[in-house]
């Protein structure tokens, strides 16, 4: 038997006991592949609220990477400030958390310009208990600029970029309206490696059309791309998606859990012992889920991940 090394498992060895997420999401962050800037609508599985059901955003203002002033700033860190308090108090008090990772989930984090993300970052990392920050962007919305600021940041604490892969297909991320092609993801996450920042790289499996053959392709080629992290999970469809008008036409089926299960426990057995694994499923379990009916149940998925596993002889 041998453990993987889950990220659990890496933060726990290098700060010397659990370390807890803590999501954050801003007001006034969007992405460009919803403001028009790349694409209007977003990827075709885009439904923010679905990866951050207590935080919509109403409000109008948005922030881009030419914006030049951010007259919300100051509302900006005090939602910080307010969402890390709220998290935090219910991870001690739940689970005795003692260490924090401040990570900025919905949109596209870095989105904006480089004097609000430092106001954000530095407000974060000010925080007791916190031991450094987890980005969530895209590989077309970070600038040379910015790398050379987390480049700084991270000679002191620990960050991370995590960029959304989902594939290394061209033909998959047209599909999926990403508006960029892996050319871009290549280029930015070699520049961010070369700055000795932190990546953790996102993957989908069960995109439109994608053999596992494909889907283990990416798995391959995320490896190359010399990541220190690799999150996986399935395609499914919620409401209120791109995908959703797709999939109710009949033109797209979701992975089955066990194409899912085998995929993943063969990306699991390439990935190499040095990448942690921070995340091996995801879904949703409320009404807004249209498909495939096994994302539904989240300790279930988790459960049937961990038994397809062990039975070889790895343990999550
Ligand atoms: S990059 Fe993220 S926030 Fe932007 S459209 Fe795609 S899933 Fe939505």
């Amino acid at each position: 038997m041998k453990n993987i090394n889950t990220i659990g498992r890496y933060w726990k060895k290098k700060h010397g006991e659990k370390v807890y997420k803590v999501p954050i999401s801003i007001s006034g962050f969007t992405c460009p592949n919803i403001d028009g800037t790349v694409a209007k609508g977003g990827c075709t599985f885009c439904e923010n609220e679905s990866f951050s059901p207590n935080q919509v955003d109403k409000s109008k203002f948005k922030l881009n990477l030419r914006s030049v002033e951010n007259p919300h700033l100051g509302k900006q860190l005090l939602q910080l400030q307010t969402q890390f308090e709220v998290t935090k108090e219910r991870l001690q008090n739940k689970f005795g958390a003692k260490k924090f990772i401040v990570y900025f989930q919905s949109f596209t984090n870095t989105y904006a310009p480089l004097d609000t993300l430092k106001a954000l970052y530095t407000k974060a990392l000010g925080f007791d208990d916190v031991v450094g920050l987890s980005i969530g962007t895209r590989t077309d919305s970070i600038t040379d600029e910015t790398l050379d600021y987390l480049e700084e940041l991270s000679k002191t604490t620990e960050v991370w970029l995590e960029y959304g892969i989902q594939s290394v297909y061209d033909e998959t991320l047209v599909k999926i309206n990403r508006g960029h092609d892996f050319a871009n993801i290549e280029e930015w996450i070699t520049k961010t490696k070369d700055r000795n920042i932190l990546v953790c790289g996102h993957l989908v499996f069960g995109l439109p059309d994608e053999t596992q053959e494909m889907m283990l392709h990416g798995v391959k080629e995320t490896i190359r791309l010399n990541v220190d992290s690799i999150k996986i999970h399935p395609l499914y469809v919620v409401e209120n998606t791109l995908l959703t008008n797709i999939y109710k036409k009949g033109k797209f089926e979701p992975i089955s859990e066990e194409l899912y299960l085998d995929t993943l426990v063969k990306a699991i057995k390439m990935i190499p012992d040095d990448i942690s694994m921070s995340r091996v499923t995801a879904g949703i379990s409320d009404s807004t889920l249209l498909s495939p009916s096994w994302c539904n149940d989240k300790h279930k998925q988790m459960y049937n991940v961990k038994q397809a596993l062990l039975k070889e002889g790895l343990i999550y």
